[in-house]
């Protein structure tokens, strides 16, 4: 890929494992970018990268329920955020629910493309599009539905 992406991952703690796997996995690729990343998900993603000699950009935010999730999204809004990688633990509450809705809720109005399991991630990082200049992705409209 021609272009250094800036990339956010966050991941709830039940679905950090996950996460680390699928960094590792992909190591090769996400060394030429910029990671954004909630605190703990990007320590421990720093470190295992650290243990396999990987280098990579890094920032790491707040950690999400102090606020990462909504950092996160306030790049969204200025759109410094390329595309977004959330594991979202589907199976437990969370006591940050409102500002993983805003995140997600940002990158839906933003029109940036955001990943919620790792199908889906592994998808978004292989496609041609990213160096398509011809390419321009339509923003979402909200308008009324008139039958022509
Ligand atoms: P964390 O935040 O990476 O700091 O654990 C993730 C989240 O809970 O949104």
């Amino acid at each position: 890929m021609n272009k250094k992406l800036k990339i956010a991952l966050v991941a709830h703690d039940r679905r950090k494992r996950d996460m680390v796997e699928w960094a590792e996995h992909n190591a090769a690729f996400l060394s030429s970018h910029c990671l954004v990343c909630t605190g703990t998900t990007g320590g421990l993603i720093y470190q295992a990268f650290q243990e396999k000699g990987i280098t990579a950009e890094i920032i790491r935010m707040h950690s999400g329920p102090l606020g990462g999730d909504a950092e996160i999204a306030a790049m969204v809004v200025r759109k410094e955020i390329n595309l977004a990688i959330f594991l979202i633990d589907d199976l437990n509450p969370q006591p940050h629910e409102a500002d993983i809705q805003m995140l997600l809720r940002q990158c839906r109005v933003h029109n940036v493309p955001i990943a919620c399991n790792r199908y889906s991630a592994d998808l978004m990082i292989t496609s041609s599009l990213w160096d398509d200049d011809a390419y321009i992705p339509s923003e979402p409209q909200y308008i009324q539905f008139e039958r022509k």
